[in-house]
């Protein structure tokens, strides 16, 4: 470690000047220190502070003053109170973005799953699970939890027509940054190096068995052995993959893996399916009805413009496959919350287990 670091070890885990200016707020006299949450487990925090990782735990007075929805999670930013060993967590920086799980219509019942990312690897395989719409699905969702979207698509060493295939993807995603990689061959892994800088928090979001594991390892693997030590950054060494944490890359730059970012399959809801088309969105301001569904509705300003051709047909049939999609998938998110829960429903109690839930 260079002298550097040792004296702003937070810069690592992305403290900058925003939180700086946050702690300027502070009443001169504050004992409060900044702290980033690494893991967390029931109301046990693992957290990394300037002089080095610590436990945590959230005190009476903030449990009692915020919903469940500011807790803090992985990747959140804390403002702490160091007691002998222990940091009681005070207060929360503001979210640049996070990750959520809502049940349709209840913002209430908000489940927040990570926040303060800011690069999401949307991971595909160039075999069978290619497919376009489920990546414009990822794609909006990182873009509704404040990341930017970086498009990997794996396995090139299986894929005759890699041009096209990034052709495809270009089509649907022309803003966002594409690479053909495989952690097989080792090809396109060198560019991807280039995101993971200081203080830089990056995800993964993809199916099971696309490679993102491979790909972590891959570029873990190759960072500890340009840099030599991973463990000594926080203590745990290499992350297991039971619990949530945010891993600092020797590089600079954080991963976060949890549990609920790897499902995250299920959490994409259907208004989400809106922020990755927001030229449809805003004609469908100007739509007669307010809940035009953009059909077969009178006065729908999304079927004008497909008509006179300023919308394209492709990109109208697109949103509507989104859409459907997502609505299935929230219809079924429904009848498994349902089923999960108890005949003699009370309310609270089910908030309860849900703060259990987020055990990540
Ligand atoms: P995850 O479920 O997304 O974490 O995927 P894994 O990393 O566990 O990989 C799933 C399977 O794909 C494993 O059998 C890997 O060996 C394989 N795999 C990963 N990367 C590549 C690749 O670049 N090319 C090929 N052909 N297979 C790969
Ligand atoms: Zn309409």
């Amino acid at each position: 470690m260079t002298n550097l670091e040792n004296m702003n070890p937070l810069n690592s885990y992305g403290f900058n000047q925003e939180h700086l200016a946050h702690m300027t707020q502070l009443d001169k006299a504050s004992q409060l220190r900044p702290a980033r949450v690494l893991s967390r487990n029931r109301n046990i925090y693992h957290l990394i502070t300037e002089k080095g990782p610590v436990t945590g735990t959230l005190s009476g007075k903030y449990q009692y003053e915020n919903e469940l929805s500011f807790y803090p999670v992985v990747g959140d930013w804390v403002l702490v109170e160091i007691k002998e060993q222990l940091a009681v967590i005070q207060g929360l920086f503001p979210r640049k973005g996070k990750f959520s799980r809502k049940e349709a219509g209840q913002i209430t019942n908000e489940q927040v799953l990570a926040a303060n990312v800011d690069l999401i690897f949307i991971v595909t395989g160039l075999d069978s699970n290619f497919n376009l719409s489920r990546i414009q699905r990822y794609r909006t969702v990182a873009l509704e939890g404040g990341a930017q979207p970086v498009l990997i698509l794996n396995k090139a060493d299986l894929c005759d027509d890699l041009e096209e295939k990034l052709e495809a993807v270009r089509s649907i995603a022309p803003e966002d940054p594409i690479h053909g990689v495989s952690t097989w061959t080792g090809e396109g892994l060198e560019a991807l190096k280039d995101y993971l800088t200081e203080g830089k928090t990056v995800a993964f979001f993809g199916s099971s068995g696309v490679g993102k594991s491979s790909l972590t390892n891959a570029l873990l693997q190759e960072s500890v052995m340009a840099t030599s030590s991973v463990s000594a950054s926080h203590g745990k060494g290499r992350h297991t993959t039971t619990t949530a944490e945010l891993i600092l890359l020797p590089s600079g730059g954080c991963l976060i893996d949890t549990p609920g970012i790897r499902e995250i399959q299920i959490w994409c809801h259907e208004d989400a399916v809106d922020t990755g088309f927001e030229d449809i969105a805003t004609l469908a301001a100007s739509c007669q009805f307010d809940n035009c569904k953009h059909q077969s509705e009178p006065g729908c300003a999304v079927k004008i413009a497909l008509k006179i051709g300023t919308l394209s047909e492709r990109h109208y049939t697109n949103y509507q496959n989104l859409k459907r999609e997502a609505i299935f998938i929230e219809a079924k998110q429904r009848q498994k919350d349902r089923l999960s829960s108890r005949p003699e429903k009370k309310k609270k109690p089910r908030q309860k287990n849900y703060a259990a839930d987020l055990d990540l």
